[in-house]
């Protein structure tokens, strides 16, 4: 099967719930035809009389099982891909509800092979109520499933005539209510796709929430101790530069004292606002780790880039007072530069605790300054 839906998301879960509860519903399903088949055969008048019929009917349904067993959903996640599993599973089990209604319209008109009414007919009932129960996600194929294993035996019970059409009325009647079932049975399979897939949405929603930082709308500090990590190991793997950019106002107590704490949070936006604007590549993961604190995750960024975009955003802002509702604030901030270094770094911490040595010297050396790891 294709990965869980938590490694999908929601976008594509009904597809994956749907390939994932046909392929377990329909792997086995050709077992019982098999079964039924050779109590058919075990329990007519003689068994040994049109050996061959029976057997070609043995082959047949052994074939079935087979294809069932080996038509495998395809192991990544490629929605193309599972649409046409589900195109191709779907044409064995019509094919397959097809042969096996045959089949038992074949005995019921074949003088010779004896085997029991009853169970005929048990056999159409019985697989076609299975049907309906096993395969509602899809209302039309299975229908049509239901349809091919039922008309040929009303048929052959017509044609025969006599009491027979009694029975085929009966039959006729049954397929009309079991029609109602599939389709109740069609709402409540999708009723609870619906379910799990707002249950999915929920928790994407949770997740996404506790990683971001409320005032700025950044990625927040459990974001970063589980981008870090994960960002190094791919580093690592591809052996391809990561950076990191930590920055920390400079003399921020001293905004909060003067103004108060609310221009400290229109303050701590705004600079939010700024990283935003130079750090704008897709690639560039923004976060505030606390306070006045933050960082600049830069996958594929060799230092020296990292070390001009950091430069660049610390001249910006002396140049460029930060621009809150009323007042335009002078702002410097210190930041501490580094790549991931294969030789120095044999951790995320070890990463995190050089850079930040790095802004540590950049505020103990005169602060508005950017000090490379
Ligand atoms: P330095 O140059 O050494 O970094 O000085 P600083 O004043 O920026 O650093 P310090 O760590 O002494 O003070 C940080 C201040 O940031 C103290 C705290 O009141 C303020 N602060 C932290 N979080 C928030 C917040 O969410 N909102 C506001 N308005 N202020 C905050
Ligand atoms: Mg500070
Ligand atoms: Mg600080």
């Amino acid at each position: 099967m294709p990965p869980e839906p938590a490694a999908i998301g929601s976008t594509h879960f009904p597809l994956w719930r749907e390939v994932s509860d046909f392929y377990s519903r329909s792997r086995l399903a050709g077992y019982y035809y098999l079964l039924a088949w050779l109590l058919l055969w075990f329990t007519s008048p003689q068994p040994a009389h049109n050996l061959w019929a029976w057997a070609a009917g043995c082959a047949l349904l052994a074939t079935f099982f087979v294809l069932r067993g080996i038509n495998r959903p395809p192991k990544v996640f490629d929605p193309a891909q599972l649409q046409r599993w589900l195109i191709a599973q779907w044409l064995i089990v019509l094919v397959h509800s097809l042969t096996w209604g045959l089949m038992l319209a074949g005995i019921l008109l074949h003088a010779d092979i004896a085997a029991s009414p009853l169970l005929v007919i048990l056999s159409v009932v019985v697989f076609s109520t299975a049907l309906a129960f096993t395969y509602p996600m899809r209302l039309l194929p299975c229908a049509l499933a239901m349809l091919f294993m039922y008309l040929p035996s009303i048929l052959a019970k017509y044609y025969q005539g006599g009491s027979e059409v009694g029975e085929s009325v009966a039959l006729m009647i049954y397929l009309a209510y079991l029609g109602l079932f599939l389709r109740r049975w069609n709402l409540d399979y999708h009723a609870g796709v619906e379910r799990e897939l707002r249950l999915i949405r929920h928790s994407e929603q949770l997740e996404e929430l506790s990683r971001t930082d409320v005032l700025t709308a950044l990625g927040n500090r459990l974001q970063f101790n589980s981008l870090l990590p994960a960002w190094l190991a791919t580093a690592r793997r591809q052996q391809t530069p990561l950076s990191l950019i930590l920055l920390d106002i400079d003399f921020f107590k001293r905004v909060n004292d003067q103004f108060g704490h609310s221009t400290g949070d229109l303050c701590l936006q705004a600079f939010a606002e700024r990283m935003r604007h130079i750090f704008r590549r897709d690639s560039d993961i923004l976060m505030r780790l606390g306070g006045e604190e933050f960082a600049v995750l830069m996958p594929d960024t060799p230092l020296e880039q990292a070390a001009q975009l950091a430069e660049r955003f610390r001249a910006d802002l002396v140049a460029q007072p930060l621009q809150l509702h009323s007042q335009s604030l002078a702002l410097s901030c210190s930041l501490g530069v580094g790549s991931y270094m294969p030789l120095c770094d044999d951790s995320a911490e070890a990463l995190y605790r050089r850079i930040d040595d790095a802004l540590y010297r950049a505020k103990t050396e005169g602060r508005n300054r950017v000090v490379l790891a």
